[in-house]
């Protein structure tokens, strides 16, 4: 008789969103299932298959990324556990898109500015295209409702950016601030960020569209408005039980444009960016490359995302990484760097 295997939980999913084509060209990129997508490199060779834990295709909805991906561990962050997502992939390619979801592009008006108004980055919250990071938050306050009025939980929110290796707070802009570590190099914290604790999901959608807005943004020869910055949400949920507090936390990241120094023509500051961003993005792609690999020792120190993401990235924490590409053959270069950036994490 056979006995049943304990079923080894993964510790890394790896995804592949292909966005919708934004203009009837040439492609680059089929999809033929929902873990395998075929890439063509323009006739020069055969088209190469590539085979991830899940391919979403172009009418994918925004509700069947969040069940696939995120949903199930928002479980586990309610468990007391970290856990981290990763939208990965060259600018343009639909990144914040799957984040953020569709955001306002109109100025605000004047009569919506002034010290608290967060009017004007409003988005409609019941928006079926909204992204992960309000559906995660959605999910979680949902649970607290449902576990009743007993529960004792509180969730809070911060929203950063890491721009040439500079964090700033994005729910309040200001000046760089520190990474501090205790003693043991254990708890990573950043002094004077911000930490919001809402239960108004109308609140968090505005802020997280306002915050969005104050990111850095470089024009480059590749896009107007390319993200240089890596944009990183934390939710925090305590829970106080009758033995004591559980905290679990979940990382969102909207990770700065992977593409290559050379394609955006950048020079001085650009390819100093060019290279910061590419140390950060080498150094997840290490941990996450050491994860899958089940290594026992991943070194966190090489950035400053790493090291913030550390405890999201260690133990029993699961990482989801969700490679973005766009299908225009235009773009085809910057496609196959990332289809192999995330097939060497898979
Ligand atoms: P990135 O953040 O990677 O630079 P964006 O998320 O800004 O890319 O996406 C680029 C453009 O493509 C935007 O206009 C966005 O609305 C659109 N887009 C991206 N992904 C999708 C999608 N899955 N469905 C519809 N539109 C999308
Ligand atoms: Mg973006």
């Amino acid at each position: 008789l056979a006995t049943a295997q304990p079923v080894q939980e993964e510790r890394l999913v790896v995804g592949v969103r292909v966005r919708p084509s934004l203009e009837a060209t040439e492609r680059c990129i089929e999809v033929i299932s929902g873990g395998s997508l075929l890439y063509d490199d323009g006739g020069k060779s055969r088209p190469r298959k590539y085979s991830y834990d899940h391919v979403f295709k172009e009418n994918d909805t925004q509700e069947q990324v969040y069940k696939t991906t995120t949903a199930p561990l928002v479980k586990d962050v309610l468990n007391g556990y970290n856990a981290a997502v990763f939208a990965y992939g060259a600018t343009g390619s639909g990144k914040t898109h799957t984040m953020l979801g569709p955001v306002p592009r109109k100025k605000p008006s004047t009569a919506d500015r002034g010290p608290s108004a967060v009017v004007g980055y409003e988005a409609d919250v019941s928006n079926q295209d909204i992204g992960l990071m309000v559906r995660a938050i959605e999910d979680i306050f949902g649970h607290i409702e449902a576990a009743g009025p007993e529960s004792s939980t509180k969730v809070s929110i911060s929203y950063l950016e890491i721009y040439n290796e500079l964090i700033r707070d994005l729910l309040n802009p200001g000046g760089p601030l520190e990474l501090r570590e205790d003693h043991r190099g254990q708890r990573i914290t950043v002094a004077g960020l911000s930490e919001i604790t809402t239960s108004s999901r109308k609140e968090v959608v505005s802020l997280l569209i306002k915050g969005n807005k104050s990111r850095t943004m470089e024009p480059t020869a590749a896009n107007q408005t390319s993200s240089r910055s890596h944009a990183l949400l934390s939710i925090t949920v305590q829970t106080r039980t009758p033995l004591g507090t559980k905290q679990g936390r979940l990382f969102l990241t909207d990770l700065a444009g992977s593409e290559r120094a050379k394609k955006t023509k950048n020079r001085g500051k650009r390819l100093q960016e060019g290279a910061h961003i590419n140390r950060s993005l080498l150094a997840l792609g290490n941990c996450i490359n050491a994860l899958s690999g089940g290594a026992r020792y991943v070194n966190y120190r090489d950035s400053k995302l790493t090291r913030l993401l550390k405890e999201a990235l260690s133990g029993r924490c699961k990482t989801v990484m969700i490679a973005h590409v766009a299908p225009e053959s235009k773009h085809r270069d910057e496609t196959k760097n990332t289809l192999v950036y995330a097939d060497r994490a898979n």
